[in-house]
Formats: C-alpha cells, structure tokens, sequence
C-alpha cells in the first residue's frame, strides 16, 4: 500500500532531503524529536523490518551505513546519536514503509518512552 513516503519518493510532496542514491532516501522529519532528526528509507516499499526478506540484506544495511555516514560528515558521529526502527503498533510505527529514525544534537534517555 502507497504511504507518504512512497509520494516523497516521488517528489509528489516536498521534503527537506539531506542524502539520495540509488535505493536510499533520507530528509528531515517534519515533527523533530531532537535537534537533528532524520529518516533514512529505501526507495522500495517495504512495510516493516517484519517484511524485509531473503535478499533484503545489502538494502537494511545500505540504511544504517547511509546514516552512520550522514552522522560523520555533519560532526556528531563522535559525540553519539541513536538510530531506531520502531515496527508496528507496539512499536510505535505510524508509517508502514520502514524507515530509521536518526536522532542526535542532545543526550538521549534510556529506557526510551
Ligand atoms: P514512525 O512513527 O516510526 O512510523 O515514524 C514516522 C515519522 O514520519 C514520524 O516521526 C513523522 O513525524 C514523520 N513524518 C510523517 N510525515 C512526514 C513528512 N511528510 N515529512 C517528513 N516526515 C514525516
């Protein structure tokens, strides 16, 4: 089922997009949870890490490269950041096309909420 992100993909609907290649988009979350708040997807529509199959492998890695990358160039690789894939309901997903949430720019709590 087309999400959002699927029209983001497609350039149906503006977003501030911060990295592309071939299979990875990444753009700022429009309601930011921390300083530096962005979402890292594949091109390919995947629901849920639930969803990611047999050859899937290079792609769900591609994501957490992609945002290790982003957390070194714009500086604060070393001082930390979280990444997190929530996944379904009790994960608090709220859109079904998987996405990792990069968060840094403050100190983060755990247990997370
Ligand atoms: P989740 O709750 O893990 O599914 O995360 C979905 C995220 O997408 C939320 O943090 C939303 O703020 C974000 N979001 C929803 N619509 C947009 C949009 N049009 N542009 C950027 N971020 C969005």
């Amino acid at each position: 089922m087309a999400t959002i992100f699927d029209k983001i993909i497609a350039r149906e609907i503006p977003a501030d997009i911060v990295y592309e290649d071939e299979q990875v988009l990444a753009f700022r979350d429009i309601n930011p949870q921390a300083p530096v708040h962005v979402l890292f997807i594949p091109k390919k529509p995947v629901a849920t890490l639930n969803e990611l199959a047999p050859g899937d492998e290079a792609l769900a890695g591609r994501l957490v490269l992609a945002a290790a990358a982003y957390a070194k160039r714009e500086g604060f690789a070393e001082k930390g950041y979280r990444v997190v894939f929530n996944t379904n309901g009790d994960g608090g997903q709220s859109v079904y096309h998987i996405h990792l949430h990069l968060l840094a720019g403050r100190a983060m709590h755990w247990p997370p909420g």
